[in-house]
């Protein structure tokens, strides 16, 4: 295993141990008696390895009308999340879940700026922003996606691309407590491609180095990968330093893929 954290100690460089988050995002999929056979699932193959919840903190983000039904079947272990919320607090805004109402059926994340929501919905940074802020005022932690499309990425783009939308979209008062960024290529997601390991590393790295322009505590915000992550390709990502868990998708879905990705950490 590729382990940087390792080359980082010898080189002198600070090297902090933060729990990895693993982070399911189960998107529009599944009945309810399959989210709650999911949540279940996870459950078992977690509860009794002490190893495994000793490195990582565990999230999932159901559909919002399965989050009661599954958080009911959840541990301590496993944390339950929203997969967007409203920018408003409450009142006629027909269709929207607030921040609010997240945290009333025991949420402590929520997702946003997904690149599905960027893109289908036309999610602005300031829109983004304006979710965060009232995430963090009802004390969730907001974890921000950005990332590069291929066109960006091919122009060279890709930094000047997810510095613009991180720092856009951060709220006032971010800080590593109430905030994951996540960088997730949108060509990487749902696709089976996979950003290299130098890739990542730089853009992670980059992350940090602009968080930290912005940020105090910029070293304990955890910046999550997202893109295709799978058991088989896990190990690699996770020996990344600035690698700090993964979003998971598609392989968040089997309990067994999702639990595969946290064993490789
Ligand atoms: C995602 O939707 O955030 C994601 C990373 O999906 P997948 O793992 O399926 O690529």
């Amino acid at each position: 295993m590729r382990d940087t954290r390792a080359t980082d100690r010898q080189q002198g460089l600070e090297v902090l141990d933060m729990k990895n988050l693993i982070a399911g995002n189960w998107k529009m999929n599944g009945t309810m008696g399959e989210a709650i056979k999911l949540a279940n699932s996870i459950v078992d193959a977690i509860q009794s390895d002490a190893q495994l919840l000793e490195k990582n903190d565990f999230l999932v983000c159901p559909p919002f009308h399965h989050i009661v039904p599954v958080e009911a079947e959840l541990t301590m272990a496993v944390n339950i999340g929203g997969q967007d919320c409203s920018p408003f607090d409450a009142g006629a805004y027909t269709g929207d879940i607030s921040a609010t109402m997240l945290k009333d059926v025991n949420c402590s994340y929520v997702i946003l700026g997904h690149s599905e929501r960027r893109s289908y919905y036309s999610e602005s940074n300031m829109l983004i922003k304006q979710k965060a802020q009232m995430a963090n005022e009802q004390g969730l932690t907001a974890i921000i996606c950005v990332g590069e499309t291929e066109t960006e990425r091919e122009a060279g783009q890709e930094q000047d691309v997810v510095a613009t939308q991180m720092l856009e979209s951060l709220p006032e008062g971010a800080t590593a407590d109430n905030t994951v960024i996540a960088y997730e290529p949108v060509w990487a997601i749902g696709t089976g491609k996979v950003a290299t390991i130098e890739d990542i590393t730089a853009m992670h790295d980059f992350i940090r180095a602009k968080l930290a322009e912005k940020l105090e505590g910029a070293d304990k915000v955890r910046i999550l990968y997202g893109g295709s992550v799978k058991p088989a390709n896990a190990e690699e990502i996770f020996a990344v330093a600035n690698v700090n868990g993964a979003l998971i998708g598609g392989a968040s879905l089997k309990a067994e893929d999702f639990v595969g990705i946290a064993k490789a950490s």
